[in-house]
């Protein structure tokens, strides 16, 4: 086992699967299927999830609402993704704690560092909602942030694409997937891999980043597991 404890980014937008939108359940029942196998090993798990699916910050202008009020709209979006998720890992087992980045008392814990690695210590799996708790911030910032503050190996970006290619793989068809690359060369590339905020943090604190395709089962242990899945992002 390569990793002792790591901090997962799933994204919104995945979780509708299929669909044009909202939670497909399927899908959830995959990643809990995932996220359990990795959990039976002894590994403690983080997770930071997405709103894409429901509600993104950016989408609000389109609409007549403000900026901010969008922001505080998609990290409620999470919320509700944290939710179905944390409901599904129960279900299937699991124990977990939802900490929230906004107040929600009824609903989650609030987040508090030290409480969050205790309960990864006891082997519960954290679900970090609502983000940062700040507008113009995204889950990826959010991703990286918790994952330094709780002293996380790694941050492993599932997302649809299988890694971090030359161009875009949707686009380009000669585009190749890099199995490593450093921090230094996405910059000088201009390679997207999180929003800058979120990668910036990573590099400067040195915590690498795995980008790879949660949807396809099993990616997860194999990661665990040290072998080589997707892009591994590093400082050299
Ligand atoms: N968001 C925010 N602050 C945070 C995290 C999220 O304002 O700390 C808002 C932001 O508007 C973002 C939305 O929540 O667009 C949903 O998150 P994101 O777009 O990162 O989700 P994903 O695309 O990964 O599904």
């Amino acid at each position: 086992m390569k990793y002792k404890r790591i901090l997962l980014k799933l994204s919104g937008e995945a979780l509708m699967g299929d669909k044009n939108y909202g939670i497909d359940s399927s899908r959830l029942q995959q990643y809990a299927n995932d996220i359990k196998a990795v959990h039976e090993l002894g590994v403690e798990i983080a997770i930071v999830i997405g709103g894409g699916n429901i509600f993104r910050g950016v989408q609000a202008g389109n609409v007549g609402i403000d900026r901010v009020q969008g922001d505080y709209m998609g990290m409620l979006a999470t919320l509700i993704n944290a939710m179905a998720l944390q409901s599904s890992l129960e279900q299937n087992g699991m124990y977990t704690r939802l900490m929230s980045g906004i107040k929600v008392e009824s609903v989650c814990e609030p987040f508090i560092r030290r409480r969050a690695i205790r309960h990864l210590e006891k082997g519960r799996i954290v679900i970090f909602g609502a983000g940062i708790g700040n507008p113009y911030f995204t889950t990826d910032s959010t991703a990286s942030l918790r994952a330094i503050e709780i002293e996380a190996e790694v941050v492993l970006k599932g997302t649809r694409v299988d890694g971090v290619y030359t161009a875009d793989p949707e686009k380009d068809r000669d585009a190749k997937r890099y199995d490593k690359i450093s921090f230094q060369e996405v910059y000088e590339k201009n390679l997207s891999v999180m929003d800058m905020t979120a990668f910036t943090l990573c590099q400067e604190n040195n915590l690498p980043i795995i980008v790879f395709d949660m949807n396809k089962k099993e990616n997860l242990l194999n990661l665990v597991h040290g072998k080589n899945v997707g892009t591994l992002i590093t400082s050299k």
